[in-house]
Order: structure tokens, then C-alpha cells, then sequence
């Protein structure tokens, strides 16, 4: 679930998943629908006078020409997904339901692509999004939609998810979890900075572009987060501070990061630098520690890479404490600035409750936490088995997830590095049976490997924790081949406005 938290920075990107959805196409063509309000379309399939379409298949449909779409559902990128003469059409910015006329922007085999120029019946889900730089920011996907309506469309897209990649027509799905106050949920911000003439702003950069958007008083963001983000920005302008330029590649603050702990109200603040001396830092501190008393960290890292990459190799304490501490349920975090931890704690506890749900222990189990990251869903689960052994990749997060055990007294949880598709099939081989195996891999999904083992070890039961519900469904597939039956998916809304579902999902063995 880092996932989320690179991809905030970088912009989301579709392109791998699903056709006809480019980030920054997306953008444009929802502008396009604003600022062309009942736009007439004077030629193309849909339009001759008679109503007619010239295009007499799907196939002769060419980019330019206009069509009429009636929206079935939202694609995985929060595109409305219609079908022109049974070719499937994406329109960025469209609603299930509603009818619309489009342009075409891309003919592809399967698939058309086409910009909203009007809507002809509009959804009565539609609302005006609450933020005012919705269109160019890009971190959220669906704010010109009520939240009881995106709940609704996360469904289906797991729904269509399953029929399509597991072949499940009648899915055993559990209504998803929204929150009831779904704005100031996220408790990080990692903002980019740079000036508009006299002014700092802090924000992300708009898709495929180098603008920067800003983003001040995000109402996704911590009220905590955005406080100390503005604070911030008053004091590197009152001591003029220089500022990164990324055109230029001159200026030290490239990016600050802010995050709360729910718990304490402190905020951890990281500010990235381009060199490696933060000028005038000590009337920074001073300054910082003034205007902003519930800042308990400030710390710099230094990152002169052209990368996209948010974090440079070091990082430095300059003031106050090296950890913030955070609490999920009774597991205790200390986190480091660079430390993951997961972004939406009211619902991250709802997605726990449901693994360790599906998991069903007794106390006498060996569970397997694959995927592990810092240790979070093992150590969740820990009180209520015999053992836990987590497997994580990145040696920090290791690091993080035994350093998270001791914090929290727990004993019976052992973490180790290495590739889940590697070290599981290992252990197996050694006469290791684990009885319930957890995974929560990547949006990429298991590697096979990982999955061959686990029919080998044969657990009593499986969940899948996931981010991406068509490798899930993928995923599933094969462990229904292999002797698993699907109990339930249970959706859970960790980013209300995005377009991202998480899923918990219970398998068990059928021969158990
Ligand atoms: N379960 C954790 C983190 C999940 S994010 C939580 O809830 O917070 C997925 C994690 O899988 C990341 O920490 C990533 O570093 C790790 N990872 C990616 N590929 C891996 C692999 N092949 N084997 C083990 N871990 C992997």
C-alpha cells in the first residue's frame, strides 16, 4: 500500500491496466466538457440530420468523428465505459447512466476512446466537485460524484473484476465500507514546492506537465497536515528561503512532507532539500518550532536526483524527535520520516478487522504474512495465533516490522527479508505448513510462484488483502483451481475520491 502513497506524487497512470486511459488525457477532456457547455457536434456516426450514423460498424469509427454514448459503468481509472455498436468506448468524466455525446480521440481495435462534449441525460449522481483545482490537480478521480454513488461504482468495479478476470458471475460480496466523514482522512502530505511569481506554492505537478498545482487546504488532507504545510510555506517566505527550481535545477526546498499521528495531534515534518546545507536553518527551526508548536520532528532529506522520486538517500534529524508514534487498535508504531505506514488509519482498521476475519485463528496457528511491509496485518493477527512469520523485500521495512513487535510487546511475530515467491516455497520445502497464509502484494499481484507454493503448503485458509482488483481476481482464479472456495470480498473505500477499492478476501480450503 506504499502504492498509493508514490503514485499521489508521480499521478495516477492506467496505462498498463485497463486501454484508453491516460492520466493526462482524462484531464483534458473533462476540462474540455466544461468549457464547451452543449458543445454542437455538426458531423460524425451519430449526427447526420436524420439522426443516422454515418458509420456503419464500430470498425469505421475514426478519431474525429462524434458519437452518442449511453455510460454502463466506471472503468478502473474512473472513466465512464459505454459501448458504441458493442465496441467498448471510454469517456473520461461520464457517469453510469448518463447519455452523452462524445468525440472520438482514438480508434483502437478494441476499444474507442473519446472526449465528453455533452451531456445529453445527466446522472443525478453527478455533483460539482467540492475542490476547485478537481480538473487540473488529478489526485482524485471522482469528485463529480456523490460519495454514496462511488461507493456504489467501487462495487462494481470489483464485480466486473471478477467476472471478467475469474469467471464469477455470482460474486460473494459484502457491502464496501465507506467512511461516514470521507474528507481529512489522510494523514500525510508530500508536496512539491516552487514559486508563481512572489508566492511559494505546494502542490503536485498536473499530469504529464511540469505545472504545479497548488494544493493548499486539500480537504482530503489532515486539517493537522495542511496547517503545518501552509505554516511552512510562510516561513521560508518571510526568511526567503530559496526555493528549488526544477527548470532550472537551482534552489535548495524541493519538497515538504507533513504527517500527523492521529493519536498525539504531532506532526512529523520532512523538508527535501536539492543541496545538501539548508540555509538558514537554524532560524528555520526556530521559526518552525514558533509558528507551528505541534510540529514534534523536523527533519531534512537530501535528494539531488533528477528523479521522480520524492526521498533522497538521507535523512537528518535537525530537531526534536526521531520517531512519531502512532497507534492502530492496540499496535504500537514508531515511524521514522521515511517509515510507510498506511495512510487512512480510521479505515486501515476496517481492512485488518476483515483479514483477521477471514483468517478465523484460534490462537494455535502458524500464519504467514507475505508481503508484509512494517509488520502491520501480522502483527494485527499475532495476539491471536500460535506465531507469525512475515516476509518483506525492502530490508528497512524488516527493520520496521520488528522494531513495531517490540514497541507493541509482542513476542510471537518473526519477520524476514526476502521475495515472498522465494522464501515461502523454501519454507514449504523444509516441512514448514503454515496453517493460514496472508498476502497483500503489490498492484501486480502474486507471483506465481507464490501461488504454486501456497497450493502446495495447502493452509486451511488464504487471504488476499488487495489494491487492485483485477490482479485479485486473477489471483483467486487460481487458487479456486487449486482446491480453494471463495468465501467473501469484502471492499473497503481507504481513499474516498480516488477511484483506488482495497479488498479483504477469505479462501478456504475445500478438503478442510
Ligand atoms: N502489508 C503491508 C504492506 C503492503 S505493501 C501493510 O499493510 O502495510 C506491499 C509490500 O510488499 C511492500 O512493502 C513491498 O516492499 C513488498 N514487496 C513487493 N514485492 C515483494 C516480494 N516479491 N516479496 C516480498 N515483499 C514484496
Amino acid at each position: 500500500m506504499a502504492r498509493n502513497d508514490d503514485r499521489t506524487n508521480k499521478r495516477w497512470d492506467g496505462r498498463k491496466s485497463e486501454p484508453g486511459t491516460k492520466g493526462s488525457d482524462k484531464l483534458k477532456q473533462r476540462s474540455e466538457a466544461r468549457t464547451k457547455p452543449g458543445g454542437s457536434i455538426k458531423s460524425g456516426p451519430v449526427k447526420g440530420a436524420a439522426g443516422q450514423t454515418r458509420a456503419a460498424s464500430a470498425e469505421d469509427v475514426r478519431a474525429g468523428d462524434r458519437i452518442v454514448v449511453t455510460i454502463k459503468r466506471l472503468g478502473i481509472n474512473g472513466e465512464g465505459v459505454g459501448y458504441y455498436k458493442r465496441k467498448a468506448v471510454f469517456v473520461a468524466g461520464a457517469l453510469p447512466g448518463e447519455v452523452v455525446k462524445a468525440k472520438v480521440t482514438k480508434a483502437e481495435a478494441g476499444y474507442l476512446t473519446a472526449e465528453l462534449a455533452e451531456i445529453e441525460k445527466r446522472s443525478p449522481d453527478r455533483q460539482t466537485p467540492p475542490c476547485a483545482v478537481y480538473e487540473q490537480c488529478g489526485g482524485c478521480q471522482l469528485q463529480h460524484m456523490k460519495y454514496e454513488a462511488q461507493l456504489e461504482a467501487k462495487e462494481e468495479i470489483v464485480r466486473e473484476s471478477f467476472r471478467r478476470y475469474a469467471g464469477l458471475e455470482e460474486l460473494p460480496i459484502r457491502p464496501i465500507l465507506g467512511m461516514d466523514e470521507p474528507w481529512g482522512y489522510r494523514n500525510k502530505a508530500q508536496l512539491q514546492t516552487g514559486r508563481h511569481g512572489d508566492d511559494i506554492v505546494t502542490g503536485l505537478y498536473e499530469a504529464g506537465s511540469h505545472r504545479l498545482v497548488d494544493i493548499s487546504g486539500c480537504a482530503i488532507q489532515h486539517p493537522a497536515v495542511n496547517e503545518v504545510i501552509d505554516g511552512v510555506k510562510r516561513v521560508l517566505k518571510e526568511l526567503d528561503i530559496p526555493i528549488y527550481n526544477e527548470r532550472k535545477r537551482e534552489g535548495a526546498v524541493r519538497t515538504i512532507v507533513a504527517r500527523v499521528g492521529r493519536a498525539s495531534g504531532s506532526v512529523q515534518l520532512t523538508l527535501i532539500t536539492a543541496v545538501d546545507k539548508l540555509p538558514d536553518a537554524r532560524r528555520l527551526i526556530q521559526r518552525i518550532r514558533a509558528e507551528l508548536p505541534q510540529v514534534t520532528t523536523i527533519a531534512q532529506n537530501v535528494n539531488k536526483s533528477k528523479s521522480p522520486l520524492i526521498f533522497g538517500d538521507k535523512t537528518t534529524v535537525l530537531w526534536g524527535e526521531e520517531m512519531l508514534n502512532e497507534t492502530l487498535g492496540d499496535v504500537r508504531f514508531s515511524l521514522s520520516p521515511r517509515a510507510f505506514f498506511q495512510l487512512n488509519p480510521e479505515q486501515t482498521v476496517k481492512l485488518y478487522n476483515a483479514a483477521k476475519e477471514a483468517a478465523a485463528l484460534d490462537g494455535d496457528e502458524l500464519v504467514v504474512d507475505a508481503y508484509c511491509g512494517s509488520g502491520t496485518i501480522g502483527l494485527w493477527l499475532a495476539p491471536h495465533a500460535r506465531e507469525v512469520r512475515g516476509i518483506e523485500l525492502i530490508p528497512e521495512a524488516v527493520q520496521d516490522a520488528r522494531d513495531n513487535a517490540r514497541a507493541s510487546g509482542i513476542d510471537n511475530a518473526r519477520f524476514y527479508e526476502g521475495r515472498a515467491e522465494q522464501l515461502l516455497p523454501e519454507w514449504v520445502k523444509q516441512g514448514i505448513r503454515p496453517d493460514v497464509v496472508v498476502v497483500d502484494p503489490p498492484r501486480t499481484g502474486c507471483e506465481p510462484q507464490l501461488l504454486q507454493a501456497v497450493l502446495q503448503a495447502k493452509p486451511k485458509r488464504f487471504v488476499y488483502v488487495s489494491c487492485n482488483p483485477s490482479t485479485l481476481a486473477k489471483d483467486v482464479k487460481t487458487l479456486l483451481g487449486g482446491g480453494y472456495r471463495l468465501e467473501w470480498v469484502q471492499p473497503v473505500d481507504m481513499f474516498p475520491h480516488t477511484v483506488h477499492v482495497e479488498c479483504v478476501i477469505g479462501m478456504q480450503r475445500i478438503d478442510t
